[in-house]
């Protein structure tokens, strides 16, 4: 019987192990892919936008070589650090399904095994489900929903639909790397500059402005995404005009959900925010209406590296104090 096991070896999950082991609990993370797997899956090269002091697991310990870190910088970051501290971790163990068998008495069955806890923290991340369009044709073999790197793509038609900085980014490297690129976005987001609205943010957006004056990007404003086809592309413009493009591929980033069906079997109460759907949690302890349930990282509203690092901080010393009373009942 463990006393927590986390599911998840995001930042949060990582956090959260490390906290767990400072105060002498007997805890296992779970997590499906790689340790780190999220940032395993950014686009190879990419220079993340957070500083180092908001991506760092302990004070004084990621040293990129430029003021922020690559991809390739933090992952290597965040993996050494579970092993230099001998966190325990399983990686490539999918958890299928956890069942609330008593108080402080869990059940986890992974795709390899099955444990037993006293507590569980789901840091699952949002990256479960990418978002779709929902439109004819997004299911040929060009459409992808995840950017990985520009190479294949060179003197090709690339089309990326979206609007936030993931969308952003990958409209730049294909436009600087030699693709013909398109960003097909709707006209507010393109000109949104508050990074609150999840904009692409200014050293995103003035090299892909650059592109755009050197007649290597292409700027589509969207009405709506009509049907993708083999060999192109129909669009509506804002003004309801269909225009159909030449292409070769096309990466769909509009955004990923978190998979709250594990959450919602135990009965947890999830609600809308502005983030989409959240489960709901006490703010102070991040423990669901589930008692031993708890929630933390990107598909709570403390989002972004940093809340995901900062919350298990606070509320692992919280889950301790938890233990003692139940101890000492
Ligand atoms: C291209 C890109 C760039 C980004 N840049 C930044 C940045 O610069 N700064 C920033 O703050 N944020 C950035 N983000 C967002 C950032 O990646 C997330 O905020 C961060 O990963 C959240 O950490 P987390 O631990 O909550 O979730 P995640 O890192 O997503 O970790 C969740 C983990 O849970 C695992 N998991 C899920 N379900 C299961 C299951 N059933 N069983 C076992 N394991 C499971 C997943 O495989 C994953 O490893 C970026 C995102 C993208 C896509």
């Amino acid at each position: 019987m463990f006393d927590l096991i986390i599911i998840g070896a995001g930042p949060a999950g990582i956090s959260a192990a490390y906290e767990a082991q400072q105060v002498g609990l007997d805890y296992l993370i779970l997590e499906k892919g790689l340790i780190g797997n999220t940032i395993y899956n950014y686009p190879i090269g990419l220079t993340v936008f957070s500083t180092v002091n908001e991506l760092e697991l302990q004070p004084n310990t990621l040293f990129p070589a430029r003021e922020k870190p690559t991809r390739e910088e933090l992952l290597s970051y965040y993996t050494r650090f579970a092993l230099e501290n001998n966190l325990s971790v399983q990686w490539e163990e999918a958890v299928l399904k956890v069942e609330k068998l008593g108080e402080n008495h869990f059940q986890i069955k992974t795709e390899k095994a099955e444990y037993e806890t006293k507590t569980v923290l789901f840091a699952i991340g949002a990256m479960q489900y990418p978002r779709h369009l929902g439109v004819k044709g997004e299911d040929l073999p060009k459409v992808h929903h995840l950017f990985r790197e520009t190479y294949p793509y060179v003197k090709k038609h690339a089309i990326v639909v979206g609007g936030g900085n993931s969308a952003g980014e990958a409209a730049l490297f294909l436009a600087e790397e030699g693709a013909f690129s398109t960003l097909a976005t709707f006209r507010k987001d393109w000109e949104e500059t508050d990074p609150k609205q999840g904009c692409i943010k200014h050293w995103v957006k003035e090299p892909l402005e650059t592109q755009l004056e050197k007649n290597c990007l292409d700027v589509f404003f969207l009405g709506r995404v009509v049907e993708i086809r083999e060999k192109d592309i129909v669009l509506e413009d804002e003004s309801g005009n269909i225009e159909t493009l030449p292409n070769d591929v096309v990466f769909v980033l509009i955004g990923s959900d978190a998979d709250l069906t594990m959450l919602k079997n135990l009965g947890v109460e999830t609600r809308n925010s502005k983030y989409g759907e959240v489960p709901v949690y006490n703010e102070e302890t991040f423990e669901t209406n589930v008692s031993g349930v708890y929630v933390v990282g990107h598909f709570t509203e403390a989002r972004h590296i940093a809340g995901a690092i900062e919350v298990p901080k606070k509320i692992i010393p919280k889950l301790v104090a938890k233990f003692d009373k139940v101890k000492s009942v």
